[in-house]
C-alpha cells in the first residue's frame, strides 16, 4: 500500500464560484485529519479540474490553504492556438494566467459530444506540453467497441496519435484510461478489466519511446466503495473521478478507502 496515488477530480460542467469556495472549505476541514494531511504531497497527489469560470476561484482557494495540502488546479479543455479569432475557445496562456497547471484533453465527452478527433487532441497535447501545461490525456473504448472485441485496437489508435511527441514529452503526460461505457453510468470496469488495459497502455506508451515509467489513471464510476480494489491494481496509479469528486468528503473517501484510514 505504499505506492503514490493520483486522485484527480473532473468537475465537468458543475460548480459555480461559490460552490467551488464551498468545496475548498470542506476540503480543508477534511484535511485537518492528520492521516490524510500526512499523505498529501507524499503518497497522495490531489488535483481538481473546475469549469473555466471557476478556475481562478479554485486557484485562489488553493493558494489560501497551507501549501502542503493544497490541491493542483487544472482545466478541462484548451485550444491549441495562442490567440485570435476562435470564438468560444480558451488559449493556453489564458489558462496559465488563470492559475491552471494541468489540463484534461481527449475526454470522451469532448470526443463524442463535440466531435474531437485524435488529430485535434494530439495538437492540443503538443501545444500544452510546449507551454509546460501538463496534459491529462484521456482515452478509452465505447461499449460497442468493447463488445466487438476492439478495445485494444481502439486504445492503440488513440495512444499512437501521440507518436510525434518526444520521449520527455510522453513521460510528462498523465494518462487516463476511461472506458466510455463506465463514465457517469455507475458501471465501473472490473479491477481486472481496468488493470489489463492500463498495463497494455503502459506497454504502448513505452513502445512510443517514453523516457521512463508513465502515470496511468483509471476513470469511470470510481467511488469510495470500489476504490480499494481498483487502486490496488499494480498498473493503475490513481483515479480520474467525475461525479464523486464534487464533494470533498466523497472525493477524499476514495483515497481513504484505498489506504484504510
Ligand atoms: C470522468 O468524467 O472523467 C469520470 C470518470 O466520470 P465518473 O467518475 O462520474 O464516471
Amino acid at each position: 500500500m505504499s505506492k503514490k496515488i493520483y486522485l484527480y477530480g473532473n468537475w465537468k460542467m458543475n460548480m459555480t464560484r461559490p460552490e467551488t469556495e464551498g468545496f475548498f472549505k470542506a476540503f480543508a476541514a477534511e484535511l485537518a485529519a492528520p492521516e490524510l494531511s500526512a499523505a498529501v504531497g507524499k503518497t497522495l497527489e490531489v488535483a481538481v479540474f473546475p469549469p473555466f469560470t471557476s478556475v481562478v476561484t479554485a486557484k485562489n482557494s488553493a493558494d489560501s490553504l497551507n501549501k502542503a495540502i493544497a490541491p493542483i488546479v487544472g482545466a478541462q479543455n484548451v485550444y491549441f492556438e495562442q490567440s485570435g479569432a476562435f470564438t468560444g475557445e480558451v488559449s493556453i496562456p489564458m489558462l496559465k494566467d488563470a492559475g491552471a497547471s494541468h489540463v484534461i484533453l481527449g475526454h470522451s465527452e469532448r470526443r463524442v459530444i463535440f466531435g474531437e478527433s485524435d488529430e485535434l487532441i494530439a495538437k492540443k497535447v503538443k501545444a500544452a506540453l510546449s507551454a509546460d501545461l501538463i496534459p491529462v490525456f484521456c482515452y478509452g473504448e465505447t461499449l460497442q467497441e468493447r463488445e466487438g472485441d476492439k478495445t485494444s485496437d481502439v486504445v492503440k489508435r488513440q495512444i499512437s496519435a501521440l507518436g510525434g511527441l518526444s520521449s520527455e514529452e510522453l513521460k510528462k503526460i498523465i494518462y487516463a484510461y476511461e472506458p466510455v461505457w463506465a463514465i457517469g453510468t455507475g458501471k465501473s470496469a472490473t479491477s481486472a478489466e481496468a488493470q489489463e488495459v492500463c498495463a497494455l497502455s503502459k506497454k504502448l506508451i513505452e513502445g512510443l519511446g517514453a523516457a521512463g515509467p508513465v502515470v496511468v489513471l483509471y476513470g469511470g464510476s470510481v467511488k469510495p466503495d470500489n476504490a480499494k480494489e481498483i487502486l490496488s491494481m499494480d498498473a493503475i496509479d490513481g483515479a480520474l473521478v467525475g461525479g464523486a469528486s464534487l464533494k470533498a468528503d466523497s472525493f477524499l473517501k476514495i483515497y481513504k478507502s484505498y489506504a484504510g484510514i
